[in-house]
């Protein structure tokens, strides 16, 4: 029994945020952080990151707590952005990046989208121009121009 604990008191276990070694408490089992503060509030930020996402109880509990915290507290942020204007100058830029990312997102899925609409199926491509009348509308429609080359028309097999 006692070469057993012994052994147990041996094993060491890497922390997985600030990935140094240490000796895990013998009352807990499969301890992944170690006992320093910053990694202990790690360990509760990303436990409360997954109850938020997990479970609706402790969300709407969560919510609940916020409300009456701001009620009994209101004009705390008002005076927290007056007394703190580096707090504001902060989120003004992050803010802006969020914003510059969002309209890289939106330009990226625009040319996505008119890059699918200028693909004509191959079963079109022998036809007449007649028969891809609706595919010319829609490109039209989003200012691309059809190729313009000379191309001999084999209708018998247009779809
Ligand atoms: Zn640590």
């Amino acid at each position: 029994m006692v070469s057993l604990r012994r052994e147990t008191m041996k094993t060491k276990n890497r922390c997985i945020h600030c990935r140094q070694v240490f000796i895990p408490n013998p009352r807990i089992k499969h301890q992944e952080y170690c006992g320093r503060q910053v990694c202990q509030n790690a360990r509760k930020t990303k436990w409360q990151r997954q109850k938020m996402a997990l479970d609706s109880d402790y969300r709407l509990n969560q919510k609940d707590a916020q409300h009456q915290w701001q009620e009994k507290n209101a004009g705390y942020w008002d005076k927290y952005r007056q007394s703190h204007p580096e707090y504001c100058q902060r989120n003004r830029q992050l803010q802006k990046l969020r914003d510059a990312k969002r309209r890289a997102q939106r330009l990226a899925k625009m040319d996505a989208l008119t890059q699918r609409i200028t693909i004509i199926p191959s079963s079109y491509k022998s036809c007449d121009p007649s028969c891809k009348k609706g595919l010319d509308r829609q490109t039209q429609r989003f200012g691309i121009k059809p190729d313009k080359k000379e191309v001999h028309y084999d209708h018998q097999n247009c779809p």
